[in-house]
């Protein structure tokens, strides 16, 4: 049984030169603990016992749990302020009861009486939103039930002429993954929560993972899927392309469960590839490497991951890696002798065959050398492969040793990039303060690219959470006034629905996605309070 506060069992320890450098530039830090799931405040639950029995009839006895442990388990994700709160042993925001169907008719039949009862139903995949996607909200309603979808867990069929997988929802990506490989094909979805969330998840907040300028973000997979709604089931099969009237699978992509529970996804997949190569470079600045990575998804050919941070998250990134793979001391004295001083760091990766990958990454290593670009050679790529999913704990030491870690996104055009960026940066130092942001770009597009801030600073021991909120509604007024989108990747939530409108067209896209979930929804007991700008 996995902590409920700490993402992995284990956690690393930050290395010297990490402490040092974070006390001197945040300033004096709080060590912080973590209380016991054991010592948390749960409140009593309200769901009526009448329903608890309707609910056990429907899904199972076992499939009904209202014992405080499970409860706390399911209060909220995985965002700073989530963590935040289970730390200090809070979880008020536990749902009344945690219901964990064995099959599709079961989900039906559960929103069916949750609909006539009149209960909020917060679907559960991995539990890894950070945007509050999983914060109970019962709006009017009588009582909030989260729905665990971890049972549903199977790779149902795979169509390998097609090349396509039917997946039930809850399964994990790991799981996945093996399944898929038995029969020689993966999704290459690799987001960082790869570990814990699940595939439901990803279609409905619309996930991008690490290889998507390669692969595509999950958007690009989902080719159909299955969604049971308080009003019915929709069905769409699987298509190889149709312009049969508008894709209604783009409506359920980036749902977010406020207009029902997908039940089953088919998703395209692909040949294990039988090369992966990861490398790292240094460019000589923030501007070189924008425009070398631009150049190279419009006019190819790319890599499949090129990942470009910028100055601080390049200090950042050297200062945490463990065990010298790449010390800053011994990097900056390798690049002072082939002439740059404060690089970016950039990685580049590439996932096919022999010969596909020998060619992009020919030409692709050209370019950058033209560019001034230093290689650090594969060295440096299997440090980040091996590095790539340690953030997540990585940021469980940081909260130990009082530092506030939090990371957030937004994409923008080529054009408004750099002022997205500056705006950004901006408004998260003057709300924080004494503060370290770092930025990455990662998913590249001929029109665009993603950016992705990390933020450091000294946690307020008093009020972390109105410490990061303000600073979080900062950053979001400056993505939305220099252009940006309020999210890339991470979707709406709570977090992102008071900035959402102009990403949903204003005030007719507003009022026609309110009208659909009216028409699947009528009583409003889908993930209440979540994507549309006004709760409900
Ligand atoms: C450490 C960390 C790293 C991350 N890295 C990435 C990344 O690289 N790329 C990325 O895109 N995201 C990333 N995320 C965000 C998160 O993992 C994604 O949003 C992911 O898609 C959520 O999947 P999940 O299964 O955990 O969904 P949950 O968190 O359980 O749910 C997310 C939302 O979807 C709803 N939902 C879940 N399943 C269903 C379903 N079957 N039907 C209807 N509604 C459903 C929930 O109600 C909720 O609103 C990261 C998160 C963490 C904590």
């Amino acid at each position: 049984m996995t902590s409920w506060t700490a993402w992995a069992d284990s956690q690393p320890q930050l290395p010297a030169a990490a402490r040092s450098v974070l006390a001197e530039r945040l300033g004096p830090l709080t060590p912080s603990s973590a209380v016991a799931l054991t010592d948390a405040t749960v409140p009593e639950p309200r769901l009526p016992a009448h329903v608890v029995q309707r609910l056990a009839q429907v899904a199972g006895e076992d499939a009904v749990t209202v014992d405080h442990e499970s409860r706390a388990r399911h209060a909220g994700g995985q965002a700073y302020v989530d963590i935040a709160r289970r730390r200090r042993g809070d979880a008020a925001a536990s749902p009344d009861a945690v219901v964990t169907p064995a099959d599709a008719a079961a989900v039906s039949a559960v929103l069916q009486v949750c609909a006539e009862e009149r209960v909020a139903v917060v679907p559960w995949g991995g539990g890894t939103s950070v945007v509050g996607g999983l914060d109970a909200e019962r709006a009017d309603l009588v009582a909030i039930v989260a729905l665990d979808l971890s049972r549903l867990d199977a790779l149902l069929v795979v169509d390998p002429v097609s090349r396509l997988a039917t997946f039930q929802p809850g399964i994990r990506t790991p799981a996945a993954e093996d399944a898929l490989a038995t029969h020689g094909f993966t999704l290459g979805h690799v987001p960082q929560s790869f570990e814990r969330a699940s595939l439901g998840g990803y279609v409905v907040t619309r996930s991008a993972g690490q290889s998507s300028t390669g692969v595509g973000r999950i958007d690009d997979l989902v080719a159909g899927l299955r969604m049971a709604t308080p009003t019915g089931e929709l069905v769409l099969a699987p298509v190889a392309g149709s312009a049969a009237g508008p894709d209604l699978r783009r409506l359920v992509l980036g749902s977010e469960g406020t207009l029902g529970v997908v039940t089953e996804v088919t998703l395209r997949v692909r040949p294990v590839p039988a090369e992966r190569h990861y490398e790292g470079w240094v460019v000589p600045d923030w501007e070189t490497g924008l425009t070398v990575v631009r150049a190279l998804i419009q006019d190819g050919p790319h890599p499949d991951i090129a990942r470009l941070s910028d100055p601080d998250e390049t200090e950042v990134s050297m200062l945490m890696s463990s065990a010298g793979r790449l010390t800053r001391s011994a990097l900056s004295g390798y690049l002072r002798l082939r002439g740059v001083s404060n690089g970016c760091l950039l990685i580049t990766g590439y996932e096919g065959s022999a010969r596909d990958v020998r060619h992009r990454r020919d030409v692709v290593r050209a370019q950058l050398r033209s560019a001034g670009a230093v290689s650090l050679g594969t060295r440096a790529g299997r440090s980040w492969e091996h590095a790539r999913f340690a953030a997540p704990a990585l940021r469980d030491t940081l909260f130990d040793s009082g530092v506030l870690a939090e990371t957030l996104e937004t994409a923008a055009t080529w054009t408004s990039l750099p002022a997205v960026y500056a705006a950004v940066r901006e408004a998260l130092q003057s709300s924080l303060g004494r503060v370290v942001v770092g930025c990455h770009i990662s998913h590249l597009y001929p029109t665009g690219a993603s950016l992705y801030f990390t933020v450091l600073a000294a946690a307020d021991a008093d009020d972390p959470d109105a410490q990061w909120l303000s600073a979080k509604t900062a950053a979001n007024d400056a993505i939305v006034s220099a252009g940006g989108t309020i999210t890339h990747h991470h979707g709406v939530g709570t977090a992102h629905r008071g900035h959402v409108q102009p990403d949903l067209g204003g005030d007719v896209g507003v009022r026609a996605l309110r009208a659909l979930k009216r028409e699947l929804d009528p009583v409003g007991i889908m993930n209440p309070g979540k994507l549309l700008p006004d709760p409900r």
